[in-house]
């Protein structure tokens, strides 16, 4: 591996023209960072119903564990109402408490 070989970063430097280009910002690592947006707030539900199996089902992992508020990007008020709809299904029998694979 020779340093030669490296591209030289190109970056264009357009300051000052106040427009802001929609780029997906990347991190250091190089992964891209989406906006995440809360889907039950984007749907406007005053709530979500244990019964509703389909919708709880999106928010599980295939073992039947909730799948965490940083992957789904729930917001934290909904995240609550969820999780306690999921834990009332459990209890009800609509939804497994874990999958055996
Ligand atoms: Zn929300």
């Amino acid at each position: 591996m020779d340093s030669n070989s490296r591209k030289p970063k190109t970056r264009s430097n357009s300051t000052g023209s106040g427009f802001k280009k929609r780029e997906p910002r990347h991190s250091s690592a190089g992964r891209v960072f989406r906006k995440k947006v809360c889907r039950l707030c984007s749907e406007r539900l005053d709530g979500i119903d244990y019964k509703d199996r389909d919708r709880l089902v999106r928010y599980l992992t295939e073992k039947g564990k909730i799948i965490p508020r940083r992957t789904t990007g729930n917001c934290a008020k909904c995240q609550r109402v969820l999780v306690r709809a999921i834990k009332r299904a459990r209890h009800a029998g609509v939804l497994a408490f874990q999958v055996e694979i």
